[in-house]
C-alpha cells in the first residue's frame, strides 16, 4: 500500500524501476516508451552516461553551498552558457529548482524592478486563458486554467486574462493569419488601456503552449505584435519556455523562431533532462542594472538555488543537447511524427487537429470534426487514452484542457531528442492503436 499522497488518489501505479534511452520498465518487467519524456522532461533519455558522470564527479567535489555565502564554478559555467545560447540581450541568470519557481521568481524580478525605477503602482499582470504557468499560488493565479484556479479562490487579485492564440479553435472563417495576430494584440491593447497603461507590470505567455493545449504554435508575427505593445506601454514580456525551451521546438529557445526578444524568460524541465531538479530565468540588461543601480539586493531566494550536482547535470544536458546532430535530430524526428500521426490518425472522425513543432507535437480529440466540438467531460476521454496507450506500452500525455468553458482532450507527445526513426514509427502505431 502507498503511503505516498499520489495526484489522483488510489490509483494504482505501475512502479517505474529503470530506465534505459527512451525506455522506462517497471517492477512486472513491462517496458514502455517515454513518449512525452514524462511532460518535456527526460529530453536526452533515461539512463545517459554522460549526465550521470558530470553528476558523480561534482558529488565528489561539493553536493551544497548555500548561495548567500558562496558561488560555484558549476553554477557559473552554467550560467554562462545559458547566456552564451540565450537570444541576445538575455546576460544574466537566475537559478531556481524547477518550473513554478523560475514562474515565481520571474514574477517578483519584475515586481521589483519596477519597485527598483520607482514605478511601484505596476502591479498587473496579464496572461491568456487556458495558460498553464505552475502550481505555487503566484503561477497558479498567472495561469488562466480556469479549472485549475476555481478552488484555491480568492487567488492572487491583479491577474488578468485575454485570448490565448490558437488559431484551430479560434481563427474566424476568413480571417487571414495577419488579421487574426492584430485581433489578438488589439485586444492585449484594450486590456491594457482598460487596466491603467502605468499599472501593468508584465505579460506572461508560453511561446508554444504545452499542457493546457497541447503544442500550439502562435501564428506569425504574433509574438512581434506583442512585443511593440509592451515596449509602447513600458510593460515587461516574460516568456514561459519551461516546456517548449531546451531544443524540444528544434531550437534551443522556442522565441528564436518569434524574431523578438523578450525582457526575462523562464526555463526548466529539459534543462536538467530530469536528472535534476532545476530551473532558470534570464533576465536582461536593463532588469539587471535596475538592481545594481537600486537596492542591490532580489529579495527573494530559495535553500537550494544553483545546487551544484543540479548544475552539473544541466550543465552537461546543455553541452549534449547543443551538437549539431541533436537539434537536426529534433527537427527530423519530428517531421516523421507529424507525417506518421497526419497519415495514421488525420483521417479519424475524432482527431481535429495534428500540430506542433519539432519534438513537441499535440492531438486534438474531438466529438465533431466538422463542428469541433469536444467529448463530454463525462466521458474521460483523455483519461482513456492514457490507460489504453499505457496497456501498449506507450507513455504519453493525455490532457484535458479548459476552452472558455467548454472542455477539451489532446496528448502532447515530447520524446527524447535521441529518438530513432523506427522508435517515432512505434509511438505512431501505438497512439493510433489506443486512439
Ligand atoms: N510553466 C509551464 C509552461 C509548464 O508547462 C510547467 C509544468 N508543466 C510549469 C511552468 C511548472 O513547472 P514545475 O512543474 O517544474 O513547477
Amino acid at each position: 500500500m502507498t503511503k505516498i499522497l499520489h495526484r489522483t488518489i488510489g490509483t494504482k501505479l505501475p512502479t517505474a524501476v529503470t530506465g534505459q534511452g527512451i525506455y522506462i520498465t517497471d517492477s512486472e518487467g513491462r517496458s514502455y516508451i517515454d513518449g512525452s519524456g514524462g511532460a518535456a522532461v527526460s529530453c536526452l533519455g533515461h539512463n545517459h552516461p554522460e549526465v550521470l558522470d558530470a553528476m558523480k564527479a561534482q558529488m565528489g567535489r561539493i553536493s551544497y553551498a548555500h548561495t548567500s555565502f558562496f558561488t560555484t564554478d558549476i553554477a557559473e559555467r552554467l550560467a554562462e552558457q545559458l547566456v552564451a545560447l540565450a537570444p541576445k540581450g538575455l546576460d544574466y541568470v537566475y537559478l531556481v529548482s524547477g518550473g513554478s519557481e523560475a514562474v515565481e521568481a520571474a514574477l517578483k524580478l519584475a515586481r521589483q524592478y519596477f519597485v527598483e525605477i520607482g514605478q511601484p503602482q505596476r502591479r498587473h499582470i496579464i496572461a491568456r486563458r487556458q495558460s498553464y504557468h505552475g502550481n505555487t499560488i503566484g503561477a497558479l493565479a498567472t495561469g488562466g486554467n480556469a479549472w485549475r484556479r476555481e478552488q484555491f479562490k480568492p487567488i492572487l487579485p491583479e491577474t488578468h486574462h485575454v485570448s490565448p492564440c490558437y488559431a484551430y479553435r479560434d481563427m474566424q472563417e476568413g480571417e487571414s493569419l495577419e488579421a487574426y495576430a492584430e485581433r489578438l494584440a488589439a485586444e492585449l491593447e484594450a486590456k491594457v488601456i482598460e487596466l491603467g497603461a502605468d499599472k501593468v507590470m508584465a505579460f506572461v505567455a508560453e511561446p508554444v503552449v504545452g499542457a493546457t493545449l497541447g503544442a500550439v504554435g502562435p501564428v506569425a508575427d504574433y509574438f512581434a505584435r506583442v512585443r511593440k505593445i509592451c515596449d509602447k506601454y513600458g510593460i515587461l514580456l516574460i516568456l514561459d519556455e519551461v516546456m517548449c525551451g531546451m531544443g524540444r521546438t528544434g531550437t534551443i529557445f522556442a522565441v528564436e523562431q518569434e524574431g523578438i526578444v523578450p525582457d526575462l524568460v523562464t526555463i526548466a524541465k529539459g534543462l536538467g533532462g530530469g536528472y535534476q531538479p532545476i530551473g532558470a530565468v534570464m533576465l536582461s540588461n536593463k532588469i539587471y542594472r535596475a538592481f545594481a543601480d537600486g537596492s542591490g539586493l532580489f529579495q527573494h531566494g530559495h535553500t537550494y538555488i544553483g545546487h551544484p550536482i543540479a548544475a552539473a547535470a544541466a550543465s552537461r544536458v546543455i553541452e549534449i543537447l547543443t551538437r549539431p546532430e541533436m537539434m537536426a535530430n529534433v527537427v527530423k524526428m519530428g517531421e516523421r511524427l507529424q507525417a506518421g500521426l497526419d497519415a495514421t490518425l488525420g483521417q479519424s472522425p475524432y482527431v481535429g487537429d495534428i500540430r506542433g513543432r519539432g519534438l513537441f507535437r499535440g492531438i486534438e480529440i474531438v466529438a465533431d470534426k466538422d463542428t469541433k466540438q469536444p467529448f463530454d467531460p463525462a466521458r474521460k476521454i483523455n483519461s482513456r487514452i492514457k490507460m489504453e496507450a499505457m496497456h501498449r506500452g506507450l507513455m504519453c500525455y493525455p490532457m484535458r484542457g479548459t476552452i472558455d468553458g467548454i472542455h477539451g482532450d489532446h496528448v502532447l507527445l515530447a520524446p527524447p531528442y535521441i529518438i530513432r526513426p523506427d522508435q517515432i514509427d512505434l509511438i505512431v502505431e501505438r497512439l493510433g492503436d489506443a486512439i
